[in-house]
């Protein structure tokens, strides 16, 4: 078989887990592109905190990380603020974050070397199929003194949660990456938490064992992937319809087949094809 005509498969970190989770919600949002149609503002309000730190780190990159400069982000973050669906409180509350952010990291010793920068990485090709990984990942960095690259992924918290190294978003990122580190970089938005219990970083090294074993697992993820679209039949799998605060497709399961194309314009609307670009790590 040519190269031409190998199956190129392609998928990011929330690709992979929608697959794993449910294959019918993963061909609904990816395929068919069907979404809320309400937005989830809770992705909305864990974007301006992303957007923030994206202009804080892109000014430390360059060494013009200061106080002027902090505010003058701020003033950014309140033009962008506009687009989310944040009331006023809450967006002040964000920017009281972020200062209280850039006082406690003041001066810390890392080296920003991309921030937000999407990658697509070749993982696997044999003479059927090429799979490749994507994502975006909020900053990669460096310490002082020394060489060795690490991912930051920032994570808007409201409340503890305890974040699992075998996270599929931490582990791609640490595979494409090529480093074994991936740090977990909460901002809290606790009230009644000091400044050191809000802004906590958790970071997972891994062997290259581990590495190994998910890699091989998103390989037959992609070659699952394949099949699932030959037969051109996505079955649900109805244990995860509960799971993360209840799946948004459920009106839409558990309609009557017939009917279900009724519930696209007044509780759906078939929106934008899943972009890395725009991708919301907030989850
Ligand atoms: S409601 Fe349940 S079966 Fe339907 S897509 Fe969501 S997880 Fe799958």
């Amino acid at each position: 078989m040519s190269k031409e005509e190998k199956t190129i498969i392609v998928f990011d970190a929330t690709e992979l887990d929608n697959f794993e989770l449910c294959t019918f919600k993963w061909h609904a949002f990816h395929h068919r592109n069907i979404r809320p149609k309400h937005t989830e503002s809770y992705f909305e309000k864990g974007n301006l905190i992303h957007y923030l730190l994206e202009l804080y780190y892109k000014a430390k990159q360059v060494n013009e990380l200061n106080q002027e400069k902090i505010e003058e982000t701020i003033e950014l973050g309140r033009i962008k603020s506009l687009k989310f669906d944040l009331t006023l409180e809450e967006v002040a509350e964000h920017i009281f974050q972020f200062r209280e952010y850039a006082r406690f990291y003041e001066g810390e010793n890392i080296i920003p070397l991309y921030i937000e920068q999407p990658f697509m990485v070749k993982i696997y090709e044999d003479e059927d199929m090429i799979v490749y990984i994507s994502g975006q990942p909020d900053l990669i960095f460096k310490y002082t003194n020394t060489n060795n690259i690490a991912v930051m992924d920032h994570k808007r918290m409201q409340r503890e949660f305890p974040y699992s190294p075998l996270r599929n978003q931490f582990l791609l990122y640490a595979t494409a990456m090529k480093t074994d580190t991936v740090i977990v970089n909460k901002v809290g938005f606790q009230k009644t938490k000091a400044a050191k219990d809000r802004f906590v970083r958790t970071p997972f090294v891994y062997s290259q064992e581990i590495l190994d074993e998910w890699k091989e697992d998103a390989i037959n993820r992609a070659r699952e992937m394949v099949i699932f679209e030959k037969v051109q039949h996505f079955p649900r799998n109805r244990t995860s319809c509960e799971k993360f605060n209840g799946c948004y497709l459920q009106r839409y399961c558990s309609t009557k087949p017939r009917a279900r194309e009724f519930l696209i314009g007044t509780e759906y609307i078939i929106g934008k094809p899943w972009d890395i670009g725009e991708k919301l790590e907030a989850k």
